[in-house]
């Protein structure tokens, strides 16, 4: 499959102006001087990254049960613009509204992205992968699905993905519409908290959707994605603070 690359200069673009403006977004990675461990001190709009209490990821282990707050997925077979943004490998849906339904609220996917290893981890154990689906509202409210990789067979939905080995700042449209069911696991059992964005500027009241069923991806697809992206770009775990973890049945 032959896609299209645009070769953007989006990531020099953007630290160039990130250096002309201070108001514009402050440059930042998960490397030196600017690692998550800098995140709040680099920039006063990422002072959550240090003063927050309910930030993400964090450690799932101990949740509360419950059965009320079904996810339905509304995702269709869509193309969509695949770009290594220096940070991870994010797709945005192009066109028709992909929707994803929680406990009756929609919600609109605004982009998905790679994190390798996993951000969140189930009682101390990462996974080789985790996906983010980022969705919000019409007034703003977000939501964000994650999702568990393990090795296993090839998943069909990360191949176009995978496809152009995007370098940083690149860009792709798909040749093809893409289903990315294939990115979830029939199990819809999750846990449920609210969190934070897990990169600058780390803002709160995002509402998480962690699913507790791994999907399978080829050990040479996670490894494909990891060298794309370059380095790990997992955010350390997070305090729990007084936040209560919901684990919602299937
Ligand atoms: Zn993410």
């Amino acid at each position: 499959m032959q896609n299209r690359i645009l070769l953007g200069m989006l990531a020099a673009a953007w630290c160039a102006a990130a250096a002309a403006a201070p108001h514009a977004a402050q440059h930042w990675s998960y490397q030196g001087n600017e690692s998550p461990a800098h995140w709040g001190g680099l920039s006063e709009a990422y002072a959550l990254c240090r003063s927050g209490k309910n930030q993400s990821p964090v450690d799932l282990a101990k949740a509360l049960h419950s059965s009320v707050d079904t996810v339905a997925f509304g995702y269709l077979p869509q193309r969509y613009e695949v770009e290594n943004n220096g940070h991870t490998v994010e797709a945005k849906p192009q066109g028709r509204e992909q929707t994803l339904a929680i406990g009756g609220k929609q919600f609109v996917l605004k982009q998905f992205h790679f994190h390798t290893p996993s951000e969140h981890t189930f009682k101390g154990r990462h996974f080789p992968m985790e996906a983010h689906f980022v969705h919000q509202t019409a007034d703003g409210e977000l939501a964000v699905v994650a999702v568990m990789f393990e090795e296993g067979r090839a998943n069909p939905a990360l191949a176009p993905l995978l496809a152009d080995k995007l370098k940083p700042g690149q860009s792709a449209d798909l040749a093809q519409a893409l289903d990315i069911m294939p990115l979830f696991p029939a199990n819809r059992a999750h846990f449920r908290l609210n969190g934070s964005l897990t990169t600058p500027p780390c803002s709160e009241g995002v509402y998480w959707v962690v699913m507790e069923t791994p999907v399978s991806a080829a050990k040479a697809q996670i490894a494909a994605m990891h060298d794309i992206i370059g380095y790990a770009n997992n955010r350390p775990l997070q305090p729990l603070n007084a936040r209560v973890v919901v684990e919602e049945a299937e």
